[in-house]
């Protein structure tokens, strides 16, 4: 029975079918592996009765032939998207007893389609980080190296499907927070185009850079939840018009041979002695640009000037959001009040004090000095161009090549401690990863390497605004000519 948490999603809906297993055996196995796991700290909440309930509810709905998309199948959630009557605390004390009072639209989205919601996962606090060590409750660790960090902010659902524990899950990526764990965690991650899934009951933290995406095993799968959670809502006013007509492959055919001659892979690889790099990433990426080479595509380096900039830009806007979105913790709507109070300006004062942690508060004060009277101009009026050039850039870019390939992180996943004190090295992890979010195109990442200790190098690939199906041609031509690494 233990084999069948490493399925995917795609044989589990035709075994269910097939009546090879039922629901509640499959669901049995995988609350099994969270208790095996339970070591690597990857669910603030876990409901096995609940669980088991909703199991019952789908297995019925097999029997009755009213069987839906995802019916039966187990997604894990980050803790920083609504759920109905369940806690989302993001990580935070702060946001401890908050209990959410609506769905949010994916959660609908994939209640609808009989997805069985299992459990909520551990993140930054407000997806502030790269390594999940800043979690108010608890470090998640790395299912290939305990020692290690799982990435961040969305480490707990990264882990969760490294782990075997469900097929998928839903993280969020404001500046690499669902790719740079894929990455850490020997997996695949979506960063859809900005606009495509709504954000309507996901805690903001930075709203022009938050997306939804989701975690997974194969690009099928990815394509197949991607299908389920993005589409036009009205609730979110960044929500794109476009993706009404948007209809995601969820059955993605390869390259043929002669499309790949045609098909023109923009990289951006580290020199041979580039600093800040893992030698391992380097020499992942020389093997992979021979390989491209060699299978007859055009490879054609790209350089960009304005990248180098691109964690400055980050770190003023996204501050510049979160100082004002997170400014609603007040102790008085809801979440944390303190006790130790004699005036309303000590409500606010102590409550945000010993709610936030570090993190956040460092960069809430960056955020609010970005955007203070005399700096504003100087810093976030400035950031804002250099992301509009940044996202100029990207679509110039797109004019000649139909992907751009780069490494997710510089690093392979780093041991537990190794940055936390370091809050700017920290902060360099991000280096591939944020541009994407500047530009709002989408970005996958896949599990392309292993370094001389077994850990996992991923590599993301990018294409234009809502070209999320010529991604999966990509990654589905990549997993039949066999480039996959498996974990
Ligand atoms: N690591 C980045 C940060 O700390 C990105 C986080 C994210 O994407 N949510 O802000």
């Amino acid at each position: 029975m233990q084999e069948i948490i490493h399925y995917s999603i795609k044989q589990h809906l035709e075994n269910f079918k097939n009546k090879k297993y039922s629901v509640k055996e499959y669901i049995s196995a995988c609350l099994e592996r969270a208790e095996q796991t339970k070591h690597l700290n990857i669910f603030l909440k876990l409901d096995p009765d609940k669980i088991l309930k909703d199991a019952e509810i789908s297995q019925k709905r097999y029997e009755s032939n009213q069987a839906r998309l995802l019916e039966g199948i187990p997604i894990s959630i980050k803790d920083n998207i609504c759920e109905d009557g369940e806690q989302t605390t993001c990580a935070s004390k702060i946001l401890q007893n908050f209990i959410a009072p609506y769905d949010a639209t994916v959660i609908k989205k994939l209640k609808d389609q009989g997805a069985i919601l299992f459990g909520r996962t551990n993140l930054d606090e407000f997806a502030m980080g790269s390594s999940t060590e800043n979690s108010a409750f608890m470090i998640t660790k790395n299912p290939i190296d305990p020692t290690r960090v799982p990435g961040g902010s969305s480490g707990g659902s990264a882990a969760s499907v490294s782990a075997k524990i469900v097929p998928a899950s839903l993280g969020s990526d404001t500046g690499g927070s669902i790719r740079q764990p894929a990455a850490f965690c020997g997996i695949y991650g979506l960063k859809p185009t900005y606009g495509t899934v709504s954000r309507y009951g996901l805690v903001a933290f930075a709203s022009s850079l938050d997306q939804i995406g989701p975690f997974a095993r194969s690009v099928e799968d990815i394509a197949l939840i991607y299908s389920v959670i993005m589409g036009y809502d009205k609730h979110d006013s960044t929500s794109h018009p476009k993706t009404q007509e948007m209809k995601i492959d969820v059955d993605p055919k390869p390259y043929t041979k002669e499309e790949k001659k045609s098909l023109k892979i923009g990289v951006y690889f580290p020199s041979e002695n580039e600093e800040g790099f893992d030698l391992s990433v380097i020499k992942a990426c020389i093997d992979l640009k021979n390989k491209l080479e060699q299978e007859g595509y055009q490879v054609i380096p790209i350089n960009s000037n304005l990248w180098k900039y691109s964690i400055a830009i980050y770190y003023i806007l996204a501050t510049a959001e979160a100082s004002s979105n997170l400014a609603r913790y007040d102790g008085i709507r809801y979440g944390y009040r303190s006790k130790n109070v004699k005036n309303l300006i000590d409500v606010y004062i102590r409550s945000r004090t010993e709610g936030f942690g570090p993190e956040v508060k460092r960069r809430i004060l960056l955020g609010t000095y970005v955007l203070s009277s005399g700096y504003y101009e100087a810093f976030y009026h400035k950031a804002q161009k250099a992301r509009k050039m940044i996202r100029e850039e990207y679509r110039n870019f797109f004019k000649e090549v139909d992907f751009i390939l780069s490494p997710t992180s510089p690093t392979v996943p780093f041991k537990i401690g190794e940055k936390v004190n370091d809050p700017i090295s920290m902060y360099k992890s991000d280096l591939l990863t944020i541009s994407v979010n500047l530009g709002g195109i989408p970005a996958l990442n896949i599990p392309i390497a292993k370094d001389e200790l077994g850990l996992p190098i991923g590599m993301q690939i990018k294409a234009w605004h809502f070209e999320e199906n010529k991604i999966f041609r990509l990654v589905k031509t990549f997993e039949e000519d066999g480039w996959i690494e498996k974990f």
